[in-house]
């Protein structure tokens, strides 16, 4: 029987382990944190797919086309076709699991309007979509648990991979219960371990995605793609702790932005764009609320208490709960903030690496979004991805050679004893901090190559002190040998940001405000030795 390491269990690790244990594969499901902590259950909105109710006129070539346009043109089309034929079938398998839709009197699942959409082609549970699906996928990799086909591992990080000539053997975790390193081997590895939101600091996301994993892998000779690709989201608010997304549902049901004249409403999307205004894209949405230079309000209070509570109710009690904010009397103060990535680990068709028996789904995997991600498209792409990771690694072959991994392991406990018992002038977290405020002052709406130089050079000093941090503590282990990864990622994000020399979707360059035909294709960058190498996928090595 063959075994497959899972790493990361938010609904692409989730699905990926149940659609592999339905193939007869043994799974091991790894994550630091148990499912219902990971990001996915912070999605809101809902899930695109073409139901057999949807409205009239619909169709999956117009679901193919809308992907495409917003993703202006470099995701693949047959990547992007695989996705949106299946994705009435994903529905499917999510009501099947037992996911509770939100639904239409007759029974049909209900549809709201999503950014970038031609239709209203968005499935939804309320406005807690991803804790609902979560729920479902929890509930199945216990019963398949139970089966033994799937065994769940908890408190365990990322290490680094086991990679020789180009074939992934296993990976090495740090057990964080035992406080040792760990090997775990497996005829195929695949990484689902979300975005990389922690490079940022305050995002709409979870922090415990850093993209660690994504920098790590890089450095061992996984290419990463598209990384200059951050999405903002326009509308979220400031709390204490992150920024709170204020769900694109609220324009989905008929929310409108504005500013204020002269006491007067200006409704600028609506001017700019006409009655759809609200829900162009979310690159251009962003862009827009940023060029009027002026505080930003989003109204629903129209709609009335009873319709608030009953299609929106998270957002109602979110805003109430940390701002006060009575949404069905007033306006909500919203500004645009880090979302989404586009980018990140570079995948074939089959959601393979550059590196045999290596595969990587969700939100860490760059394959469907292009330059920018419809909402509602970023769940379906987990679950999509992951049933066809699934496909490919019941396929791929098993490994035979035995190989001798204990000088890895050995190296692995050194670095850890040596990093714990240095002396240092730089705590760990302090780096961590300046790395997010660099990130955020140098790759905003708007970039120039002024920033981005000014932030390359920044995260290049904080790499050349790496070697001087100190974490004494236990408990900041994890984030004292992730530094390097999550720095060198960081380099790279911004390297690929300052090589595309064009706007396009998510990526506007004050310097290069047009969008250049000589750029439309993807990113793809490379690691060797400590330098990058960048260059568009012109040839479709990894788009088709
Ligand atoms: C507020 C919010 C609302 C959203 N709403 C929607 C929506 O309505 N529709 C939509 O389509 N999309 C939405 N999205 C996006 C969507 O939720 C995510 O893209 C998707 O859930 C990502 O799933 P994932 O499984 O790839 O990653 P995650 O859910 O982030 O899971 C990552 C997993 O990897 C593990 N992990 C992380 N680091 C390590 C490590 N070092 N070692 C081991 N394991 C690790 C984590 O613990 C976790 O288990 C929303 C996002 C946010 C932030």
């Amino acid at each position: 029987m063959k075994t497959v390491l899972v790493i990361g269990s938010g609904i692409a690790g989730l699905s990926c382990a149940i659609e592999c244990a339905m193939r007869e594969m043994k799974v091991i499901l790894v994550s630091p944190f148990p499912s219902e902590r990971a990001q996915s259950v912070l999605a809101a909105g809902g899930i695109n797919a073409v139901m057999s109710n949807c409205d009239p006129g619909d169709s999956i070539d117009s679901h193919i086309e809308d992907t495409l346009k917003g993703g202006r043109f470099i995701a693949g089309r047959n990547a992007v076709k695989g996705l949106c034929e299946d994705a009435p079938a994903v529905i499917d398998w999510l009501k099947n699991l037992g996911t509770v839709f939100t639904t239409e009197a007759g029974g049909n699942i209900s549809h709201r309007a999503f950014g970038g959409q031609s239709y209203k082609r968005t499935c939804y549970c309320g406005s807690s979509t991803g804790k609902q699906i979560v729920t479902a996928l929890v509930m199945e990799a216990r019963r398949l648990e139970g089966k033994g086909l799937i065994k769940r591992r908890l408190w365990m990080d990322f290490h680094s991979a086991l990679i020789k000539d180009g074939v992934c053997y296993g990976v090495l975790f740090y057990n964080e219960a035992a406080g040792d390193i760990e090997a775990i081997m497996a005829d195929s590895v695949v990484v689902a371990t979300g975005g990389q939101n922690a490079l940022f600091g305050k995002t709409t996301g979870s922090t415990l995605c850093d993209g660690y994993v994504q920098g790590k892998l890089f450095m061992q000779g996984v290419e990463l793609k598209n990384l200059e690709f951050i999405q903002y989201h326009p509308t979220t608010i400031e709390t204490s702790q992150k920024r709170m997304l204020v769900s694109e549902a609220v324009r989905g049901e008929g929310g409108r932005l504005y500013y204020e004249e002269n006491g007067k409403r200006i409704y600028f999307m609506e001017d700019m764009f006409g009655e759809r205004g609200n829900l162009m894209p979310r690159d251009v949405v962003s862009r827009c609320m940023a060029g009027t230079g002026r505080d930003i309000f989003l109204d629903i209070s129209f709609l009335g208490k009873e319709k608030i509570l009953k299609k929106i109710p998270e957002v109602y009690e979110l805003c109430m709960k940390y701002r006060g904010i009575d949404i069905s009397k007033e306006s909500i103060p919203v500004a645009p903030s880090i979302h989404f990535f586009m980018g990140g680990i570079a995948v074939n068709n089959s959601h393979e690496t550059n590196i045999k028996n290596l595969y990587a789904i969700g939100e860490c995997a760059s394959i469907y979004h292009g330059a920018n991600r419809l909402g509602g498209n970023s769940i379906l792409a987990a679950i999509h991805g992951a049933k066809v990771a699934a496909d490919a690694v019941a396929y791929a072959w098993e490994i035979s050679e035995e190989s001798d991994w204990e000088t890895e392991i050995a190296k692995a406990k050194n670095e850890l004893a040596d990093l714990k018992s240095s002396e240092s002038l730089f705590p760990v977290m302090y780096i961590r901090d300046m790395l997010a405020e660099t990130m955020s002052a140098n790759l905003g709406i708007v970039r120039d190559e002024g920033n981005l130089k000014k932030g390359i050079e920044d995260v290049a000093y904080y790499l050349s002190v790496v070697d001087r941090i100190r974490y004494d503590r236990s408990e900041l282990t994890y984030y004292g040998y992730s530094l390097t990864g999550i720095l060198t990622l960081a380099k790279a994000v911004l390297t690929c940001a300052l090589f595309r020399k064009e706007s396009r979707g998510a990526h506007y360059r004050s310097d290069y405000p047009e969008e250049e035909d000589s750029f439309l294709a993807a990113t793809v960058i490379s690691y060797d030795n400590g330098r990058f190498k960048t260059e568009l996928d012109k040839e479709g090595k990894y788009e088709s």
